[in-house]
Formats: C-alpha cells, structure tokens, sequence
C-alpha cells in the first residue's frame, strides 16, 4: 500500500488547484444551501436542478435532466397514491475508458420551505445552513475532484457515471432504478457523498433499512346498538404492534419500530381501519429475509381475525451494506490514499443507510461518505467544517488518480464480492 500512500505529480498538481479553489468551494455550497430543495418541494427541486448542470457542465460529460417514475404512498385513509420526485441529473463521461466509476450524490434536504434556511457563518471554522453536510457541500466537492482529475493526464484512462437524485432523503423510490443503472453499466467501485463525521471518520458496514405501512380494514357499528356486529380494525392493529416490538432482541442486529398509526373512528363506533407504519433494520442478507418473514407471519395472523382483512405494503428498500471483503479492500485502500495526506481515515460501522446500500446491491462496492465533514445534520444546527472542503475534494481527486493509474486497482476490489 505505499504507493497509495505517497504523491505522484498527478496529485501535487490536483492538490495545488483545489487548495487553491477552496473559497469557490464553499461560496458555490453557500449559494445551493439558501436554495430550498426539500424532498417533498417539488418546485423548488425543478427550479434547481438546472443549476447542478450548469455546474457539472464544466466537466467533459454529457448531462441530463431525467424525470423518475412516480412512487406509492399510503394516505391516512388507506388508500394508496402516486407522489412525484424532482428531476434526476444524470452524467455520463466517457463510457468506453479502460476504469468505470459509479458517483452519486442527493441533492434534496429533509427540510420543507420555511423550516431552517439560512446560512451562516459562525466565524469558528464552521458554516450553519441546510444540505451545507447533508450533503450540497459533498457534491461541490465530487465536483471539483472531478475536475481536477480532468485537468490532469489520467483522465482518458477512467470514466463515469453520476447520478444525483431529488429523494434520497424519503427513500430514493424514484431515483433508485436510475441508480441501479448507472451501478451496472461496468462500474468498479461506487463514490457517494454523504457527509463524513466531524472527526474525518467515514462509513463501514450499513445495516438494511426497510419501511412498511400494514392497512388493516374491518367492520364498522354501532358501539351501542351493535357492538357485536362490529370488527375492530384497532383492535388487530394493537396486537400487530405487540408482536412486532416483540421481535427487537430475537435476531442479532435486528430491529424493529412502530412509527404512527393512522386511523380509527369516533369512539361510538367500531373503527374500521388503521394503518400501522413501522420500520426494521437488519445487518445482512440473512437477517433482513428473516426481518421480512416475520413480518409476513403477523400480518398473517391479523388478517385471519375473524372479519379483518389487509394490505402490506413496503419492504427493504435499502438492503444491507455489510462489511465484506470488498469492502474492506476498498476502506483500506482508502485509508492508505488518505494517508498521503497526512489523514488516518477510520470507518465506523452504523445503523444509518443511504446511496451505498443500493450501490451495493447491484453488486458494486463502495465507500458512501466522501463528502464534507460537519454533523448535526437534518437539524437546524447543521453544520459544516470549513477546511474539509479542499482536503475531502483531494481525498477524491487522489482516488481517482490512483484507479485511473493502477496503483488501486478497482477491478481487483469488486472481484472480491461475493467471496
Ligand atoms: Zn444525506
């Protein structure tokens, strides 16, 4: 790993001109911030996403705006509807190069307009605003390392495909075929990012993340005249929540949360219908198949109550992100890259999923927090570190220098999933 470790002219040069370039970094980031792109802000996703192409124009890459599919989404009455994303950027640079990455990055922020938009600087090193981490900052900085890999004499030996998308934040449903795309078209390994933690540390192992919404549908009556004609849809829905709190604990790693139940009907009524929202988590392929049998079992038995009938709808839409022996390949290929930098990168397995797990999925390993450091992210105190701008956007430029040069051979890393 040495030669990982050390610079080649390739990387003085990317480090010169990004260092260099770090107050463009940070104005670009200010500016994306005070724009409000809520997940659910449809407009103001639209109105700037276009701004994202006029930035990454500057690469040599051909751009799109793509309009996602539609996704489901079931109301408080139970009944299922279609919600629409903002537009898909979608970025293809020279697909017939020897080396194939796959880039992504969102560009939604879980705040709706009004809720926190404004930026300040708090004159400590550090810069408050919405999406500044999470993650309009990371994707100033793909930007620039992209660039300056451009500017060197590497460039025709890799290239890529990035796709930033306008849902990351509620799930990626619209985005996540897309994804999956731009991950199977060749790519060696995946770069996302998502924030890195305050102290430089980075992502290892994700669990898998999975949302359901059961719509439980039973009998109403008369709570005095004909109670006993009436079948309880809360009723079947209290004991679903009982047995599936009741599975934190049976399965390592596994675990599950009843969010909100939707509902019910005035109390001289039997209610017919609720809907129970909960998520589960699970480490790997094995405990998320156990997570969704277990599921399938207790809808089962609330469904066969006498007079109760329902829907499930939902699944591991994120799936598990385990440490395996690509990734571990890649976490110590990068620690090595950092290293000639002057940073001892540690990764921290977590709980949190995001990109990388559906990265991962199609079959590509990746590292996921290759973005600014900050924390606090999806509060009002979000906030970003200054002078990560430059040194992440390097860490960036010098892995690709090192795929596109052979000293990280990426090809070997994605052979190994799957061992
Ligand atoms: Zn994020």
């Amino acid at each position: 790993m040495t030669e990982l470790s050390t610079l080649s002219a390739d990387d003085e040069a990317a480090r010169e001109r990004l260092y260099a370039g770090a107050a463009g970094m940070l104005e670009r980031t200010r500016a994306w911030s005070a724009h409000n792109t809520g997940s659910l802000n449809t407009d103001g996703l639209k109105r700037f996403a276009p701004k994202l192409a006029d930035a990454f124009a500057a690469l040599e890459a051909d751009i799109r705006l793509v309009q996602g599919p539609g996704f489901e989404a079931v109301g408080a009455d139970g009944k299922v509807t279609e919600t629409h994303s903002g537009p898909i950027v979608e970025i293809t640079s020279r697909p017939e190069a020897p080396v194939q990455v796959v880039m992504s990055g969102h560009y939604d922020t879980v705040f709706s307009p009004g809720v926190f938009e404004t930026v300040t600087d708090r004159g400590d090193g550090t810069i408050n605003g919405p999406g500044m981490a999470d993650m309009k900052g990371g994707i100033c900085v793909m930007l620039e390392a992209l660039k300056a890999f451009e500017a060197g004499r590497l460039k025709d030996m890799l290239g890529y495909r990035i796709v930033l998308t306008p849902d990351e934040e509620i799930g990626n449903f619209s985005s996540g075929e897309a994804l999956r795309r731009a991950a199977s078209s060749g790519a060696l390994i995946g770069m996302t990012y998502e924030p890195a933690m305050e102290t430089g540390a980075m992502a290892g192992g994700r669990k898998g993340s999975a949302v359901f919404d059961i719509v439980l549908h039973g009998r109403a009556a008369h709570a005095g005249r004909a109670k006993e004609e009436g079948r309880s849809a809360i009723e079947a829905a209290a004991e679903l929540v009982v047995g599936l709190e009741a599975l934190n604990n049976q399965f390592a790693g596994v675990t599950f949360n009843v969010g909100s139940i939707d509902g019910g009907a005035p109390v001289n009524i039997v209610p017919d219908l609720a809907i129970v929202r909960f998520g589960a988590r699970a480490p790997d392929h094995q405990a998320a198949e156990w997570a969704t049998q277990q599921v399938q079992r207790l809808f089962g038995r609330a469904t066969s109550r006498d007079g109760i009938h329902g829907h499930l709808h939902g699944g591991f839409y994120r799936p598990p992100k385990p440490r395996n022996s690509a990734q571990q390949a890649l976490f110590d290929a990068v620690h090595a890259t950092g290293r000639a930098i002057g940073l001892e990168i540690e990764f921290v397995d977590t709980g949190g999923v995001c990109e990388g797990n559906n990265i991962f999925a199609a079959g590509v390993p990746n590292v996921d927090t290759l973005g600014v450091r900050g924390g606090r992210i999806h509060s009002n105190d979000e906030f970003v570190i200054t002078e990560s701008f430059p040194e992440r956007a390097l860490l960036s430029a010098l892995i690709l220098n090192r795929l596109a040069d052979g000293r990280l051979d990426g090809r070997r890393i994605r052979d190994l999933m799957g061992r």
